[in-house]
């Protein structure tokens, strides 16, 4: 179900969104309020037709004329390379995370220790995009689970974090999908993630409120239903990183 019962589907020529429905006020508030449609990233079925070099070079014709309509002189040494290292970034590097193909391969590893306490990962940086705005989300990540006789190397859970941040994101969004690949891959339910992050279109646009944060959480397993398990992980959380 869409936000308002509107239509955000595509148009059948498959490349514009259809706002019909949506006036410039309500695009602007659900942008401010950061709803988000559903768990999964909304993306077309056609989405990987086209090959990461036509796509950059379609962006960046694209990104070119906004830069044209703004008025900027496309001459000037120093902009004429932006459509494209823009184009580039969008599809190697900050939306490299849409593409499946890119997921994170987590090999996992017999528990030989039968390690079965809780094994938290915290800090994990992230660096995502509002897909309200398309300015940056950054912030910290927790992750947490507790082994079903199963581990994964650590550095994976922080390449999980970072392939579904590198995506147009909603934070709520983010944090499920995390929480998910984290049940799939560890065969498991007990799972927690938190997310603490800043939003640059809260605090250099809209309300401008350059100090606040938000905090979104998702609990499964014992994380949910047992309050001692939950403490502890709050607990791991908040206490001062380790200083190397
Ligand atoms: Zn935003």
């Amino acid at each position: 179900m869409k936000p308002n019962g509107t239509s955000l589907n595509t148009r059948s020529n498959g490349h514009h969104l259809a706002y019909d429905l949506l006036n410039d006020v309500s695009v602007d508030e659900m942008g401010d309020d950061h709803v988000a449609s559903s768990s999964e990233t909304p993306m077309r079925e056609d989405a990987f037709e086209l090959s990461d070099d036509t796509k950059i070079e379609l962006i960046e014709g694209h990104f070119r004329e906004i830069m044209n309509i703004l008025g900027l002189d496309l001459t000037d040494d120093s902009l004429k390379g932006t459509p494209r290292r823009v184009a580039k970034m969008y599809v190697k590097e900050i939306f490299s995370g849409l593409n499946p193909a890119k997921k994170p391969i987590a090999t996992l590893f017999e528990n030989k220790y039968q390690y079965s306490e809780m094994l938290v990962e915290k800090g994990i940086t992230v660096h995502s995009q509002c897909e309200h705005h398309f300015v940056p989300i950054i912030g910290r990540a927790h992750v947490a689970y507790i082994s079903s006789g199963k581990v994964i190397g650590l550095s994976k859970l922080n390449r999980i974090v970072q392939y579904f941040a590198k995506r147009p994101q909603v934070q709520e969004r983010l944090t499920v999908q995390i929480a998910n690949e984290l049940k799939a891959v560890l065969q498991t339910e007990d799972v927690a993630v938190i997310i603490d992050a800043r939003h640059l279109c809260v605090s250099m646009r809209g309300v401008q409120d350059a100090n606040s944060s938000t905090v979104t959480v998702h609990y499964c397993g014992k994380f949910k239903d047992d309050e001692a398990t939950r403490q502890e992980f709050l607990r791991h959380v908040s206490e001062p990183t380790a200083t190397l």
